[in-house]
């Protein structure tokens, strides 16, 4: 591979920092702070550790269906005898096997091609849930790889982390054919995985992406349109509603609302109040 000049690198630095610059205006920032909080992944942030993309570590079928009251770690009986302190990362692979080669509700037999289970650091401060894998996701086994995920990955970094900082999931875990809107016997067999995902992580901040995954966190009827703009609790987390980036994708202009809506996740996350 030929050696780039200097002159080469600083014209595509450049290009990436206008590039970059054009996304923050497009946000609505308005300016650049030189507090270090807003620098890196210091201040209250817990390093990231492993990624652990659960789907790449196998599954085991017929698993019985978890309960919410199972215990956020799942294997609640040993942890009751005393015997076992799984580590995060363990406990959502516990959650993983759990799931099995799921088929649970019809999603299975409606053309999936892998259960799309979650992705990120175990130990992250700040999650992201969003609404169920579209065809991007089936194919590659991970949440938000698509277009709507390229532009979710930019709104972290745009607060200052990176994607392998959070954690992100969705509510459903396998593709609705032709991206329909999932229904209510496939998040109702689907979400208590998601629950047992957010007891293990115990993340401080969790933003739900769009109506689905509001209304599966929240237990509400209400479209996103009326819950975002507040700040929730979901067990001692915070829960902060905002719009699905791939309806960002069609109505650009929400983006500032977005941007309002992380800069209370970074608040939180630095130990402000929002
Ligand atoms: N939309 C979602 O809600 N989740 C994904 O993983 C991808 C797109």
């Amino acid at each position: 591979m030929s050696e780039q000049a200097p002159s080469e690198r600083a014209a595509q630095i450049r290009a990436q920092l206008a590039e970059h610059l054009r996304f923050l205006q497009e946000l609505g920032v308005q300016g650049f702070s030189r507090d270090p909080k807003w620098s890196g992944r210091s201040g209250t942030l817990r390093p990231a550790q492993r990624i652990a993309n659960i789907e790449a570590e196998g599954a085991v079928g017929g698993a019985p269906m978890p309960t919410q009251q199972g215990g956020p770690h799942g294997g609640a009986a040993l942890q009751a005898q005393g015997a076992v302190s799984l580590s995060s990362g363990e406990a959502l692979r516990e959650i993983r096997v759990d799931l099995g080669d799921c088929t649970r509700c019809k999603l299975h037999r409606l053309g999936r091609r892998q259960i799309v289970f979650g992705v990120g650091n175990p130990d992250a401060d700040l999650m992201f849930v969003g609404e169920a894998p579209g065809h991007d996701e089936d194919v590659q086994g991970e949440p938000f790889v698509g277009r709507a995920g390229q532009l979710l990955t930019r709104i972290i970094e745009a607060i200052g982390l990176k994607r392998e900082d959070v954690y992100i999931a969705n509510v459903i875990k396998c593709r609705p054919p032709e991206n329909r809107n999932p229904e209510p016997d496939e998040v109702a067999m689907c979400e208590p995985f998601l629950f047992r995902q957010v007891e293990t992580i115990r993340p401080k901040v969790i933003v739900a992406l769009g109506t689905f995954a509001a209304r599966a966190l929240l237990k509400t009827q209400d479209p996103i349109s009326r819950l975002r703009g507040r700040i929730y609790t979901y067990g001692p987390a915070k829960l902060i509603p905002t719009f699905h980036p791939a309806f960002l994708l069609r109505s650009p202009d929400r983006k500032r609302d977005v941007w309002e809506d992380m800069k209370k996740v970074r608040a939180i996350l630095n130990g402000e109040e929002a």
